[in-house]
């Protein structure tokens, strides 16, 4: 459900659903305030029962934590309210634990908000993994209006990054004989182009403009449902984004990471790259090593280092780019100087 004020209905959405046992709310500090409190209410006007839990830094042990308290109380659904990664842990717990899941995300920072992927911090594994599909998904457009912009902004990044995803999937399809669903890539790639023709409102942060993205994103995470995997939505930007997160001090956002990513792996695959770096720039995003706060010589380094990040195979083929390699693509592209 996207809409002004949809929180309301968490609680009927869970009757709906069957989900008429204790629940397990997970918030962070911050979410419990935007929406927490709201979604906490709407579950007690429809005089259902829940247990709260504050999550203070998403990681792969408060997934642990989740578990073994999901475990006790048998909840008949975790609710996640919050950004990507606590929506992400709670997914991963839920998964984890054998419990349903919803999705009620306060910003709209990538598409982790509808998939049935997590990243989580600590888990010792690069990209993500394996998680609860949400049963439901309930973006309120009020409670995401009042997120930072540059969480939203993040994720019109990863959203253009489908349009190499699934180059690189169609391109592993052609060379290694791997699974390709026209669907799901029609579907990710739909919501690329989606998200490009209404670059404005996206940009002025509309309410046509939120909602759209919102819709992009779901879009995106049942792609993945329909493939399962999440090909049509991670490719080589990602990897490249993945590859930044080990070596950057201080990442940047994963969308706008991605984004850097497909403006670079779109040069590769003959794409209009100069189109991608355009909406970004549009959108007010970054388009460079400055932009994403980071060094040349790190993008240098996560270009040569992004092939190994997951078995995957993409545009950078097995064997990855060589360090000249990868100083001209990214000097090409302007995002080193
Ligand atoms: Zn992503």
């Amino acid at each position: 459900m996207i809409g002004h004020g949809v929180l309301k209905t968490l609680g009927d959405t869970c009757l709906e659903l069957g989900f008429t046992d204790r629940l397990m709310v997970v918030t962070g500090d911050y979410t419990l305030q935007a929406a927490g409190k709201d979604a906490l209410n709407a579950l007690s006007s429809s005089k259902l029962d829940y247990d709260l839990v504050v999550v203070e830094d998403p990681d792969a042990s408060w997934v642990d934590t989740l578990v073994e308290r999901a475990r006790e109380t048998r909840p008949s659904a975790i609710i996640g309210v919050g950004g990507g990664s606590i929506i992400d842990v709670a997914k991963l717990a839920a998964y984890r634990a054998g419990v349903n899941f919803i999705s009620v995300p306060t910003s709209a920072s990538h598409d982790g908000i509808a998939s049935p992927r997590a990243s989580v911090k600590g888990l010792g594994v690069y990209g993500s993994v394996q998680a609860q599909t949400p049963s439901a998904i309930i973006a309120d457009i009020s409670v995401i209006k009042r997120a930072p912009r540059r969480l939203i902004i993040s994720g019109c990044g990863d959203i253009l990054a489908k349009i190499t995803a699934v180059n690189d999937w169609l391109l592993a399809h052609r060379l290694k004989g791997e699974y390709y669903g026209e669907y799901a890539a029609s579907l990710a790639r739909m919501s690329a182009h989606l998200v490009m023709k209404n670059v404005k409102e996206i940009a002025s942060l509309t309410d046509e403009g939120i909602h759209t993205l919102l819709e992009a994103l779901v879009s995106c995470g049942v792609a993945m449902c329909i493939a399962g995997t999440s090909r049509p939505c991670s490719g080589s930007e990602h990897q490249f984004s993945h590859a930044l997160d080990v070596i950057a001090s201080r990442p940047a956002l994963h969308g706008e990471q991605c984004g850097v990513g497909t403006i670079m792996m779109a040069y590769l695959h003959g794409l209009d790259w100069r189109r991608v770096r355009s909406i970004l720039r549009q959108l007010g995003a970054p388009v460079d090593a400055e932009g994403l706060n980071t060094s040349p010589s790190d993008i240098v380094k996560a270009l040569t280092m992004a092939h190994k990040v997951r078995d995957r195979y993409t545009i950078l083929g097995e064997t990855g780019l060589t360090e000249p390699a990868a100083y001209r693509l990214a000097k090409v592209t302007g995002v080193i100087e």
